[in-house]
């Protein structure tokens, strides 16, 4: 361990790696690349608590590994691996407040895009906007996809240190007002949550306007994070397949009244596949 500092409320911890693109077990991408391990936007939510080892995972929303020498690696890494589909990020938050000080993401998308990868980013926070510049530059080669899993203020019960979701619709506009191929995640859906029309009807509206797919996702039980929620939420919500059936096709319904494209995350994994 290089250096331990605290960023408001977070230990920041620095480590140093020896690779920077790992194979991602998500159909979509054919790489991942996480800048940091542990998330300070501490979601309760968060399926990656089951896939972070170490302090980070335990510590969730407590503690931010941050990988100084990534940019070192990942110019190592392109020059060994054929170039891909890179999902940033797929573990973290690549854009979470200690970007603003180690700018991991930035250099990183920079350098992918130089190197001929594609950059698919997704993010919660209006901290993207700060690097414009650099996704512009990519052209083609970079999508945007922004996480809003309502619009009303539940979301600080579920997202309690991510941006509010009208920063994260303002940043969304101005990113696909630059031409940039922009996707809405919403999910996870969780029962009693988020699962209402006044939940969702803003975020398909919000795809309509800035001509974004919508890709929809049920919450997916996992042993750390249901054991975490449960901690956190009074009562525990089932998800059922009834309730679901109900919920997905309400949102479809409202994506066919609006003229949005929305998908399943599993249709796009079996798109992923073909
Ligand atoms: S922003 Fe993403 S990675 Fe961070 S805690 Fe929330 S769901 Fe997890």
């Amino acid at each position: 361990m290089d250096n331990v500092t605290r960023l408001g409320n977070i230990i920041v911890k620095e480590i140093r790696v020896k690779s920077a693109l790992s194979r991602s077990g998500l159909p979509e991408y054919d790489y991942a690349l996480n800048p940091y391990l542990g998330c300070q936007h501490g979601c309760i939510y968060c399926y990656a608590m089951d896939f972070t080892r170490g302090e980070p995972g335990v510590r969730w929303g407590e503690v931010v590994y941050v990988k100084v020498n990534l940019i070192q690696v990942l110019l190592r890494d392109i020059r060994r691996f054929r170039p891909g589909i890179v999902g940033v990020s797929t573990i973290t938050d690549p854009y979470q407040p200690v970007e603003s000080r180690y700018k991991l993401t930035r250099r990183s998308i920079k350098v992918l895009c130089n190197a001929g990868y594609h950059v698919s980013i997704q993010t919660k926070s209006s901290l993207i906007i700060r690097d414009l510049d650099v996704i512009s530059r990519c052209g083609r080669s970079v999508d945007v996809g922004f996480t809003i899993t309502t619009m009303r203020n539940t979301y600080r019960v579920i997202e309690p240190m991510a941006a509010h979701p009208m920063a994260r619709a303002s940043a969304l506009r101005k990113i696909a007002s630059l031409g940039v191929e922009t996707w809405i995640f919403l999910g996870p859906v969780l029962p009693g949550m988020n699962d209402k029309v006044e939940d969702y009807e803003p975020v398909i509206r919000l795809a309509k306007e800035t001509n974004s797919q919508v890709i929809i996702d049920r919450f997916r039980p996992r042993p750390i994070v249901t054991s975490f929620m449960s901690r956190k939420l009074n009562p525990i919500y089932r998800v059922t397949r009834d309730w679901w059936r109900e919920t997905l096709s309400s949102i479809m319904r409202l994506c066919k009244d609006y003229g949005v494209n929305c998908i399943t995350a599993e249709d796009e994994w079996e798109i992923s596949r073909k």
